[in-house]
């Protein structure tokens, strides 16, 4: 039944493996890996008791391949280019050559010893690889990584164990009757079962996140777009002492002028550039978002007034001051930006009104002249719905 599933769940990764781009998530390695354990598995129930015979040796060499492509196949999922079958031959080959010294100078005590000692020092090391993860390369997936953290664990300390009966004991130690064969194989057995699923799980949880995050961003700047900056800020929110947040929208001025001369590829490459003025002019923590054609939002959160100010200024300067080079007609091109900045607001709906205030101030700001900053006024801070006496009329917006 365990090879059937394994074999089941090979066949399933390699499916899913050819539905996705690049480097597969490594499932087409984990459809090897469960390929090599369903191996060993049919292999074991074969071969029978514990002797030496080529089938043996071809039986520890695969128990070892299997965990060893899954490894490889894991930093595949996590983005590492490593290569299957180059390193599989050649540890395949190295391992077996070694057993067979082993066995013709130390019998086949020592051989099963040393598959004990391979596996511990194997699952040790993935093991400290996996926590390592949780604080690196893999925060995003703090409980997968403790579960499997903790089932590579006890495999680790199962062979360090087998490693020490078969040292004390000898081949008489791995009699399938005994108990703590029972309890190895009734673990091995579990794992087995639990990895295949929980590796489709993870590769379904990647996906469903990549899609969130793509409905969340800009697909031309990667900064977030209006859904992004309105989910980023009910998670900010959420924390019951958060400090009110300042919304700046920043405009490019004369952006069609820019189209107009250049092209719209120029243009685009204007929009990209101001884009990575804005992602490292902020400071940590705060909110990048692009809400139109050129048409950008910093959302400062934990800042006073003064600090927001500062910012504004700093973004307005840094815009000013980098030109970019035109990849087509090599043309340097500058640009200035215009900023509005929104009252303070708390909570995730006051975004539509921060927005709506921002967006006045900034219109005073170019029709002001451009290039400049400009903060809400008291008259921006009314509700649109409320209506005002005649002698306090809105500033209509130009253009
Ligand atoms: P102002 O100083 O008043 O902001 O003038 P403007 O020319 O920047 O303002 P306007 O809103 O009239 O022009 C925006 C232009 O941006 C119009 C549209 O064709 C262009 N645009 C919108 N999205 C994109 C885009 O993704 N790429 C490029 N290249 N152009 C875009
Ligand atoms: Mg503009
Ligand atoms: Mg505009």
């Amino acid at each position: 039944m365990l090879c059937a599933h394994l074999l089941c769940f090979s066949g399933m990764f390699l499916l899913i493996s050819r539905r996705l781009p690049g480097n597969r998530m490594g499932m087409d390695f984990f459809a090897v890996g469960n390929l090599l354990l369903a191996s060993a598995y049919i292999l074991q129930l074969i071969e029978g008791g514990h002797a030496w015979s080529v089938m043996s040796v071809v039986n520890h060499t695969l128990t070892l391949a299997a965990p060893i492509v899954y490894w490889l196949g894991a930093m595949r999922f996590f983005g590492r280019q490593v290569r299957l079958w180059r390193p599989l031959i050649v540890f395949c080959v190295a391992y077996a050559i070694v057993q067979l010294l082993v066995q013709w100078n130390a019998g086949s005590a020592a051989r099963y010893a040393m598959l004990a000692a391979m596996a511990t020092l194997l699952f040790f090391v993935m093991a400290l690889t996996v926590i390592y993860g949780v604080r690196t390369f893999a925060k995003d997936l703090y409980g997968e990584m403790v579960f499997f953290a903790l089932l590579i664990g006890g495999i680790c300390v199962l062979n360090a164990l087998k490693f020490m009966k078969i040292v004390d004991g000898g081949l008489d130690a791995l009699n399938m009757d005994s108990r703590f064969q029972m309890i190895f194989y009734i673990y091995m057995s579990t794992l087995a079962t639990i990895l295949p699923p929980s590796i489709v799980w993870l590769v379904l949880r990647r996906l469903t996140d990549n899609l969130r995050d793509m409905a969340a961003r800009d697909p031309m700047t990667d900064l977030l777009n209006r859904r992004g900056l309105l989910e980023a800020l009910q998670r900010y929110f959420k924390a019951r002492n958060a400090a009110p947040a300042y919304l700046l929208l920043m405009d490019v001025d004369h952006f069609k002028l820019i189209n107009d001369t250049h092209g719209h590829q120029a243009g685009d490459e204007v929009i990209c550039h101001v884009a990575d003025l804005l992602r490292a002019t902020v400071r940590r923590g705060d909110l990048t978002g692009r809400i139109g054609g050129e048409e950008f939002v910093a959302i400062c959160l934990e800042a006073d007034a003064e600090g927001v100010m500062n910012l504004a200024e700093r973004l307005r300067a840094s815009v000013e001051s980098h030109a970019i080079k035109d990849a087509a007609s090599g043309h340097l091109l500058r640009c200035t930006v215009t900023i509005g900045i929104s009252p303070h607001f708390h909570g995730a709906d006051g975004l539509e009104d921060a927005l709506r205030q921002a967006d006045a101030a900034l219109y005073r700001g170019k029709s002001a002249g451009r290039n400049r900053i400009e903060s809400a006024d008291v008259f921006d801070r009314i509700p649109a719905e409320i209506s005002l006496p005649p002698e306090l009329h809105r500033r209509p917006r130009p253009g």
